[in-house]
Formats: C-alpha cells, sequence, structure tokens
C-alpha cells in the first residue's frame, strides 16, 4: 500500500489554494488525519489502561502538541526543551515521558524538577539518579536487542546500539536497584527502526515482559514505536489492527501474572503525523542535460532532508498540471551541495512554475528544517474542521539575524 494522501485536497480545502494563500514552499497538515491515527491506536489495543505519548520530535508545533493533548494523549519528549515545550502547551507533568540519550545528571535533575516522568537508559546515568533521588519512581529503557525493520531476521546477539540498557546487564541492574532502593515504575523498549512485521514486535515484547515480572513495583510497560506507514506503492505497513489484538491478548495474561493491571503505553511519532503533512513547493527550472531532466525546485535540503539523510522515499505529484503526461524526471533542491529528492521518477508532465507536493510531510520533515545557505524556513498551515491557520510564520532576514552579535570592531571607518 503507498501513502493514502489525497494531494488535491487537505482536509476538504483545496490544495493549490491554500499554496497560493501561504505561498511556497509551505507545509501543510491535516489535523483530521492526526485524528485517525490516534483513534486507530487507541481502537486497536484492548487493554484496561492504555496510554499514547506523541512523540513529539516527529513535529514540535506548540499547535500540534496541544491538539495532541486535547485528545487525550500524553507526551514524549527527548530533550529538555520538548519538556518545556510540553508544559507550555499545557500537558500535564505526570503525562510528559522524557526519554533521552547520553544527557547529563544535570539536565536529567531539571525534568525532576519539572515534575514529569523520567526514563533512565544507562547504568552510570541510574546509579547517579538513586543516589540524589532515590524517592523519584523512574522507568529504565531496556535494549533487547532484536532487529526490527527491513529483514525478518531477529539477531538477539546485536549490540552496536546506544540506546537503553543490555538486556545481558539485567543483573547488573538488578543489584543497583536493590542497593539504593530504587522504585523502578516503569519498563520501556523503543527499537528505532520501521517494524514491518508483528511477530518481531511480540518477540521483542516477550523479552521485555521477561525482564518486567521481576521487579515489583511496576505502574505500566512502554512498548516505544517504531510503527511503519506507507510511502511507496506495494510499501508493507505495521498491521496495528492484527498488533493490537495479539498484544493486548499478551499484555491482559502478563498482568493477571503479575498480579496488578498495568498500563500498556506507546510512543508513536511517524504513525501519528507523517500522513497528516503535505510540504507544496515550486518549480523554479526544468533542465535538460544530456542524461537527465532535473526539475529544480524552490526548497532543498534545508527544508526536507528525510531523502538525503536517510534515504526516503516521498510520493511527488504535479497538482497544477495533474492530467500532463507523464515524464521521468530527477527533483533536485536549490542547495549548493548534492540535494536529490528523487531520481527517475514518474511524475505527469512538468513545466516551470508547475506546483509539486510530497506526500508523508508530517513527521521529521519541518522539524528537521535548518537555515543552511542562510534561507527562510517555509511557513506552517494547519487545517482543522474545514479552516485553515498559519501556525508559524515564514523567517525574514531578522530570524537569519537573530543571536548574531555584530562586533563594532569591524565596522571602523577606514582612515586613508
Ligand atoms: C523518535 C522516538 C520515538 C518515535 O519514533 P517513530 O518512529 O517516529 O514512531 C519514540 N520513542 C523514542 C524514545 C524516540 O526517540
Amino acid at each position: 500500500m503507498e501513502s493514502t494522501q489525497n494531494y488535491y485536497n487537505i482536509g476538504g480545502l483545496n490544495a493549490l489554494d491554500l499554496g497560493e494563500r501561504y505561498d511556497y514552499p509551505v507545509y501543510v497538515y491535516d489535523s483530521a488525519i492526526m485524528k485517525r491515527q490516534y483513534e486507530r491506536l487507541i481502537n486497536a489495543f484492548k487493554v484496561k489502561n492504555l496510554k499514547i505519548n506523541y512523540a513529539c520530535k516527529a513535529l514540535t508545533n506548540i499547535n500540534v502538541l496541544k491538539l495532541f493533548r486535547e485528545m487525550g494523549s500524553g507526551l514524549d519528549a527527548v530533550s529538555i526543551q520538548e519538556v518545556r515545550l510540553g508544559l507550555k502547551a499545557g500537558f500535564h507533568p505526570k503525562d510528559i515521558l522524557y526519554t533521552p540519550n547520553c544527557i547529563s545528571i544535570e539536565e536529567i535533575q531539571l525534568a525532576v524538577k519539572a515534575g514529569v516522568k523520567i526514563n533512565i537508559d544507562n547504568i552510570s546515568i541510574l546509579e547517579q539518579f538513586g543516589h540524589l533521588h532515590p524517592e523519584v519512581p523512574v522507568c529504565i529503557r531496556i535494549n533487547p536487542h532484536i532487529m526490527a525493520g527491513g529483514s525478518h531476521k531477529i539477531s538477539t546477539g546485536h549490540i552496536d546500539s546506544k540506546f537503553g540498557i543490555s538486556i545481558h546487564q539485567m543483573p547488573h541492574v538488578k543489584r543497583v536497584v536493590e542497593s539504593l532502593s530504587l522504585k523502578i515504575e516503569g519498563i520501556h523498549m523503543h527499537t528505532g527502526s520501521d517494524i514491518l512485521d508483528a511477530e518481531v514486535f511480540l518477540f521483542g515484547a516477550e523479552i521485555l515482559f521477561n525482564v518486567a515480572k521481576d521487579f515489583k513495583d511496576l505502574a505500566y510497560i512502554d512498548f516505544g514505536s517504531g510503527f511503519k506507514v506507507p510511502y511507496k506503492p506495494n510499501d508493507i505497513e505495521t498491521d496495528i489492527e492484527a498488533l493490537g489484538a495479539k498484544l493486548s491478548e499478551r499484555f491482559n495474561t502478563f498482568c493477571e501474572d503479575y498480579g496488578k493491571e498495568l498500563t500498556l503505553k506507546f510512543e508513536p511519532g511517524k504513525f501519528l503525523v507523517s500522513e497528516s503533512g503535505s510540504f507544496l513547493v515550486k518549480v523554479n527550472v526544468v533542465k535538460q542535460t544530456t542524461s537527465s531532466v532535473f526539475v529544480g525546485i524552490d526548497t532543498g535540503l534545508n527544508h526536507l532532508i528525510r531523502p538525503m539523510f536517510y534515504n526516503s522515499y516521498h510520493r511527488i505529484e504535479n497538482i497544477s498540471n495533474p492530467s500532463g503526461k507523464p515524464r521521468i524526471y530527477s527533483v533536485v533542491g536549490y542547495i549548493c551541495e548534492t540535494d536529490t529528492f528523487c531520481t527517475n521518477r514518474k511524475i505527469a508532465e512538468v513545466r516551470e512554475g508547475d506546483i509539486l507536493t510530497f506526500a508523508n510531510a508530517g513527521a521529521y520533515c519541518y522539524s528537521m528544517a535548518s537555515n543552511y545557505n542562510s534561507r527562510f524556513r517555509p511557513a506552517e498551515v494547519l487545517v482543522h474542521e474545514g479552516k485553515d491557520y498559519l501556525i508559524r510564520k515564514r523567517e525574514t532576514m531578522e530570524d537569519i539575524m537573530r543571536n548574531q552579535v555584530e562586533l563594532p570592531i569591524f565596522d571602523k571607518e577606514v582612515v586613508e
């Protein structure tokens, strides 16, 4: 299945009209798709206590955070700044799980002060934390060493990830927990990659249950994310409904054996927002070289880096010439660096001035944008209940100069 996004109609509004109103390039998000995805998850898992924490690094506009808060979602934050953004968006501190990696104990203490839930992913920090805050319950992030995504192979021997505490180190963790009387309230895993196969996920879950049974004060088990969404034709999508049925059953049995109704938690980013986003851009030039036809657009890796960074696929459609004869193009950016969005892609005939749209532009697109080449970051627009709202202004020269300190010593008049 490929991305199911409608290119021409975003939440009931005409995409080209939106583009004309806000100018190009522009990110447009459809709140109805975020809601649809959130509800799919809520309905897929049949357990007494379920909590979805939106992993906000995917798309950090404060209005999107507020939208998820209103739906009843919690928040997964990976930095103290995301914690603060979540608090600003009105999340209760107890509904924020702070899951950082390789940060200092000082930043963790700021999160303790903020009253949010803490997830610890290495033994050194766990020990320091236990000395400083023995009374504060924490969650521990386990690395189950499963390989999810890409292949069906499960490699439990794989130990080269920087995330989480290895399952092989559990005896050490238990000694630290006992000697410092730490209260472990949660067990967590997040494999980080696209999970193609529910069986791989369930295999990881078994490892987590096996760890969890030895901790007596648990309130929740958090299975992280990694849910895949469709991008290209014949793409596999995580079958959330099938996974939900299987994992719920297994979770309920675990709770019975454990003797307590725990909360089942997930923290998806991509699944919730990827398909809600469209990136509308304008074609600057169509350039025929000896071997290819390049379409040069008014954006680049400064606004959408996923294709260059992860080799990710975004469907591209020519919405101003949809009935044009399909031809083969390489779509490239305007950055002085090779920024290729795609090569040899069939798109309806492209003319200079045409408007193209990128699908799956909700997750890890704007949130990874930069000012490289001193260009402005684009505007963001939210379509909500049939109306469009500007939720982030396009940048200006002032934004480029903000925080730059101009030294007067270079402004001295030249004396002959
Ligand atoms: C990035 C991240 C997520 C979200 O991952 P997706 O693939 O976008 O769903 C969840 N949990 C943690 C700890 C993360 O770092």
